[in-house]
């Protein structure tokens, strides 16, 4: 199973790619994810991607593009996974199915994830991050059973700097003006399928799961 997960920042992609990933035992492949661990390492990509992300602008397609396409080659993605993150551009979704048509592959479903605008900038500030694993919590939605303390691993929980009020409205404008477009994109394919992201987390699960079945 191959699947795309659409919607704003904040509306619940990569707390559901993370259900979905665990119930059908496949990947959960997060480029924000991906990004984050390579400027905590230090790498050249950290650096290059950490100055885009910090003004809350997209990565240049370039930089984002080919790792993708190799991580999906592996080993592990032969039965699927899940994209969190990823194509966030029209270039981007044609260089997927580009490399996908190559592999004799396609995507199955690409989920679209509403959630209005008015909701996302207190979705945003009330995300927290655990600097050690990356598990995301919310202070009221989703809290930890400590406060301030990751419930897998003890690490500290923080507001990640691009999800501060002011970069989060600058991140909603490049959303609607650069990835909203896929989901006419994906329309037009016969791939789209929307959940309402609003309801209750567990809730959102049971519509997913109800469209890719049991
Ligand atoms: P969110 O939780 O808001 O959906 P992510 O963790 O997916 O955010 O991404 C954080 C940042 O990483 C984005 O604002 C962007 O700068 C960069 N990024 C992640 N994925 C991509 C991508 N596919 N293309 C370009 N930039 C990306
Ligand atoms: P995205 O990956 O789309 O940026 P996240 O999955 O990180 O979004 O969710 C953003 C924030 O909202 C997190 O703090 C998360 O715990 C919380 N959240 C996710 N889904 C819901 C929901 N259905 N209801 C309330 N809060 C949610
Ligand atoms: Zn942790």
């Amino acid at each position: 199973m191959r699947i795309i997960m659409l919607g704003a920042p904040g509306a619940g992609k990569g707390t559901q790619a993370k259900k979905i990933a665990a119930k059908y035992s496949i990947p959960h492949i997060s480029t924000g994810d991906i990004f984050r661990a390579n400027i905590k390492n230090g790498t050249e990509l950290g650096k290059k991607a950490k100055t885009y992300m910090d003004q809350g602008l997209l990565v240049p397609d370039e930089l984002v593009v080919d790792l993708v396409v190799d991580r999906v080659n592996q080993d592990d993605c032969a039965n699927g996974y899940v994209l969190d993150g990823f194509p966030r551009t029209i270039p981007q979704a044609e260089a997927l199915d580009k490399a996908l048509m190559e592999m004799g592959q396609s995507i199955d479903y690409a989920i679209n994830v509403e959630v209005p605008d008015e909701n996302i900038v207190q979705r945003m500030s009330g995300r927290r991050a655990c600097v050690n694993c990356g598990a995301t919590y919310h202070i009221v939605y989703a809290p930890t059973k400590k406060e301030n303390v990751c419930d897998t691993c003890e690490g500290e929980l923080i507001l990640r700097d691009d999800d501060k009020p002011e970069t989060v409205q600058k991140r909603l404008n490049v959303y609607h003006e650069q990835t909203q477009p896929l989901i006419d994109y994906y329309t037009e394919k016969n791939k789209l399928v929307e959940v309402d992201g609003t309801i209750d987390i567990e809730k959102v699960f049971d519509a997913i799961v109800k469209i890719l079945g049991e």
